[in-house]
């Protein structure tokens, strides 16, 4: 709540206190701001429009140059019986407005709405993201994570596309259920190993790993341990306990473009896979720059 009023600060953030709201009082624009900055789960913004530091509605424009509707929802509030208070803030960009003095349920319905607006938004944002099976994120988000989160590509990089070997046989042997606790066992596993990588299943039985700021070669001897790993992982399926094993192709090419080192990684996967399965092969280190480009 923003407002140099204290006693409409101090009613409204203990008015949400009451109904298990975690509220924070600021007095100025510059205030919240920091706020927002130390506090990344604010949902809701309830500014009056009367503040040291700039006018509401222009505190309301600026918080959306940084937050989106679908981010951080904004209610103005303002005394008085001017008629236009409440189009000046939703022109500049609040998702709603009242009037105080307000009534506590008229109140608390809209902080629950716009509340309930912005959870919804982010629900579906993280069902769009996720893999259903194994919560990873899924291909479309790893695009999104790799090209926009790292938008400078580093020079010093690699990416791996991992796929189970032979899986097709378990699904057959073992059922397409025991097939699933297999997918869910080898994300857990890239999940602890590789904490700060942008990691995802891609699809079917193939998972794919970012490595920014990370040379070839020691992206390659990770990727090599983490294969011994999967080989030595022994997965519980409720008759019985299985062992698999998976085959990776890393690029480590020096290109912005995701879609050439996955294609790249992808040859080294084929190749993998044609010389036996159960290893890791890189792109071959000693090809020459000229040769190199001409592959990008
Ligand atoms: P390779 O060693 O050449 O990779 O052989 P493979 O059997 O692993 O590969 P193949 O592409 O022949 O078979 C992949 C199988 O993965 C076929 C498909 O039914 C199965 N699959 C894909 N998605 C899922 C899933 O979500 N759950 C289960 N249980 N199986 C899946
Ligand atoms: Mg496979
Ligand atoms: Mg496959």
């Amino acid at each position: 709540m923003v407002s140099t009023n204290r006693v409409l600060r101090s009613k409204t953030v203990s008015l949400l206190q009451r109904h298990n709201f975690i509220a924070f009082e600021c007095l100025t624009a510059t205030d919240a701001m920091q706020c927002l900055s130390e506090h990344k789960n604010v949902r809701l913004v309830i500014t009056d429009n009367t503040l040291p530091d700039m006018t509401g509605t222009h505190f309301v424009a600026s918080l959306r140059k940084a937050f989106s509707k679908e981010q951080l929802a904004i209610m103005g509030v303002a005394g008085g019986k001017g008629m236009l208070m409440s189009a000046h803030f939703i022109k500049s960009g609040a998702n709603d407005f009242l009037r105080v003095p307000y009534c506590h349920e008229e109140f608390l319905c809209r902080v629950m709405q716009n509340v309930e607006y912005i959870e919804s938004v982010e629900e579906i944002r993280r069902v769009a993201n996720t893999d259903y099976l194994t919560g990873l994120p899924n291909r479309r988000h790893f695009f999104y994570m790799v090209t926009v989160q790292h938008q400078n590509l580093s020079e010093d990089h690699a990416l791996a596309l991992i796929d189970l070997d032979f899986f097709k046989s378990i699904n057959d042997t073992h059922g397409h259920d025991a097939g699933d606790i297999v997918l869910k066992a080898m994300a857990a596993l890239i999940e602890f190993y590789f904490p700060d990588e942008i990691i995802s299943r891609f699809g079917g039985e193939e998972f794919c790993i970012y490595m920014p700021s990370t040379p070839l070669k020691e992206a390659c001897e990770r990727l090599d341990d983490f294969r011994k790993v999967v080989e030595a992982e022994i997965i519980q399926l409720p008759k019985s306990d299985i062992k698999v094993t998976c085959s990776i192709g890393v690029s480590g090419a020096h290109t912005q473009r995701v879609d050439k080192l996955l294609s790249l990684a992808d040859k080294q996967l084929y190749a993998a896979k044609n010389s036996g399965r159960n290893q890791v092969k890189c792109e071959p280190p000693d090809v020459p720059q000229q040769e190199q480009a001409s592959l990008l």
